[in-house]
């Protein structure tokens, strides 16, 4: 099977096509996929690089309004102040048109020793913060952001409820006298929604996220996916401190949460299961300053959308390819055998002895000329096979059907007359002296007698019905169909005179030699064979030989 041209044209085109798609899809589609892939971190990277300058410019805004408040007028005075004096309003609500103007969740000084003074929030009054890292380090002159941490008093919520442990962070300023001295704090408590949002600002398709990260692992500002991961069941509230970044799957942190922690800067761009067990494609970079870390990330299925329907249409375009190759292979490969299969039908034809059928094929192509040499080359085999044919059944010297040929003919020729119940006789001949003629002119001139009286039965005898066979040496045959026994004698008498008129005086004779035959007429009867025609005929004629010879005799 695999041997035949047809299978090697299709296995032939298969790896004609093949070939090209499986170099495209194993060199020119990786090198795709990296440039795809590269521009993809590329995107993440310059969002991440946005929101960490969006960040470091609002935590600069922050510390910056810290710094003024603390220098105001007003709150530089807050020692000068009791309780619901004048001045001591004019300042709280000057701190509480602040706060609402930008957001803080509430802004306390305290003095010195650490007791809050005035603050937004009546209730804080009197608390001590001494101990806190905001306190101390503006004490000692710094301005200071603390790390985000749940609060410790109850504080309002993003759902307007009255909440200990919200996430918040302080910033913390100074207050100094006119002789730089630091009488006190001011602190300004952020609730990181704020942050949340600003972090959101910065968007990057439908699934990207960008968030912050603590060093523990956990998220510190709020999920693009807050309402999935609470439905997950991974977080009560918020996922500000309460998520952990952990690979669901294995409950270790994700590995891009991992590789931020270790404070290098870099990405994955084969993508790994995020919090929610989504692969995803990730940039990260630790910010020392605030330490924290920032990631961006994105569902690899988005990020990758593009490429992956490029990949089916390729992959579509590809199937449809080789399919149309296949088929046309098919087409082709039978297109190509069908004139050597019917070749090859004719040959064996041919072999089994039938030269007639031609290949007949009209095609222009190289198929064509092989049938054309082929069909001259059939048409001469059947000439010559013809010939041979006639040779085989013919008399070399007379020309006239050999004994051979009668045999096979006379068996056909009785058993039709038998089947249609017809008439059917024979004459047979046998030329009178002969041996003595021979013997005395010699064999050359004993042929032109012979040659004479095939001439004179194939002129008195009906052609293509009655047939004359030369049955051996100076014996001949005449077989005459429709014809009976009184009919045949006419012939055989007709031929006889014919036969006598003949000269046969060889040169330098004077005596004129005309030669007779004898001959026994016969017609078959019914049922008979063809052997018992032949025998009673050759009898009659023995009979003429023996009655005086040059005669007709019928049986
Ligand atoms: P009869 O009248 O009894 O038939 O006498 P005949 O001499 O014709 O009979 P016989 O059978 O004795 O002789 C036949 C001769 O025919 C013998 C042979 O020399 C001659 N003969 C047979 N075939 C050929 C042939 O092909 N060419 C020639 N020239 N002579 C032939
Ligand atoms: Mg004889
Ligand atoms: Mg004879």
């Amino acid at each position: 099977m695999l041997n035949s041209i047809r299978s090697k044209t299709i296995i032939l085109f298969f790896l004609l096509s093949f070939g090209p798609l499986l170099i495209s899809r194993l060199v020119i589609y990786p090198k795709v996929w990296e440039a795809f892939q590269e521009v993809r971190i590329r995107d993440l990277e310059s969002v991440g690089h946005k929101q960490a300058e969006l960040i470091s410019m609002w935590m600069k805004e922050r510390k910056a309004d810290t710094a003024a408040i603390a220098r105001e007028y007003l709150v530089r005075s807050f020692l000068k102040f009791v309780p619901r004096d004048k001045e001591f309003q004019e300042l709280t609500s000057y701190l509480r048109f602040i706060k609402d103007r930008y957001g803080y969740t509430e802004i306390s000084i305290a003095d010195s020793s650490g007791r809050i003074r005035v603050s937004t929030r009546e209730d804080f009054v009197g608390l001590g913060v001494a101990e806190f890292d905001y306190f101390q380090e503006a004490t000692k002159g710094n301005i200071f952001i603390t790390r985000v941490h749940p609060s410790v008093f109850p504080i309002q919520n993003e759902a307007g409820e009255m909440e200990k442990g919200v996430p918040t962070l302080f910033v913390s300023s100074p207050i100094r006298d006119d002789g730089d001295k630091t009488i006190g704090v001011v602190s300004l408590m952020v609730d990181v929604t704020a942050l949340s949002e600003e972090m959101r600002r910065v968007k990057l398709g439908r699934t990207g996220e960008t968030y912050l990260v603590d060093e523990n692992g956990y998220m510190i500002t709020d999920s693009h996916f807050v309402s999935t991961i609470r439905e997950m069941g991974l977080v009560k509230k918020r996922t500000s401190l309460e998520l952990k970044l952990v690979d669901p799957t294995t409950g270790q942190l994700t590995k891009g949460a991992q590789a931020c922690l270790k404070g290098e800067p870099g990405y994955d761009a084969g993508g790994y299961p995020d919090y929610r067990g989504v692969k995803v494609l990730g940039f990260w970079h630790w910010i020392p300053e605030y330490n924290w870390g920032l990631m961006s990330e994105i569902d690899e299925a988005e990020a990758y959308r593009d490429l992956y329907e490029l990949d089916r249409a390729l992959m579509s375009i590809s199937f449809a390819f080789i399919l149309i190759v296949a088929a046309s292979a098919v087409f082709l490969g039978r297109r190509f055998t069908a004139p050597i299969l019917h070749l090859t039908e004719v040959t064996r034809s041919m072999a089994r002895g039938d030269l007639s059928t031609a290949v007949g094929l009209r095609s222009k192509d190289e198929f064509g000329e092989l049938a054309t040499a082929f069909d001259t080359m059939r048409e001469e085999l059947r000439q010559d096979k013809q010939k041979l044919e006639e040779l085989s059944v013919t008399d070399a010297l007379t020309g006239l059907y050999n004994r051979r040929y009668l045999q096979t003919k006379l068996v056909e020729e009785v058993v039709r007359t038998n089947r249609f119940h017809r008439p059917l006789s024979m004459i047979f001949m046998d030329v009178d002296r002969f041996k003595s003629y021979n013997d005395s002119y010699g064999h050359q001139e004993g042929d032109k007698v012979l040659k004479g009286l095939a001439e004179v039965l194939l002129r008195d005898t009906r052609k293509k019905i009655d047939i004359a066979y030369r049955y051996g040496g100076e014996e001949f045959v005449v077989v005459l169909p429709e014809t009976n026994g009184e009919q045949a004698v006419v012939v055989a008498e007709r031929v006889l005179k014919n036969f006598r008129g003949l000269d046969f005086t060889p040169k330098g004779i004077v005596e004129p030699i005309h030669l007779t035959f004898s001959a026994g007429v016969t017609s078959l009867k019914a049922g008979e064979e063809s052997a018992s025609l032949l025998e009673r005929a050759d009898h009659a004629m023995y009979q003429a030989k023996s009655m005086g010879r040059n005669r007709v005799v019928k049986a």
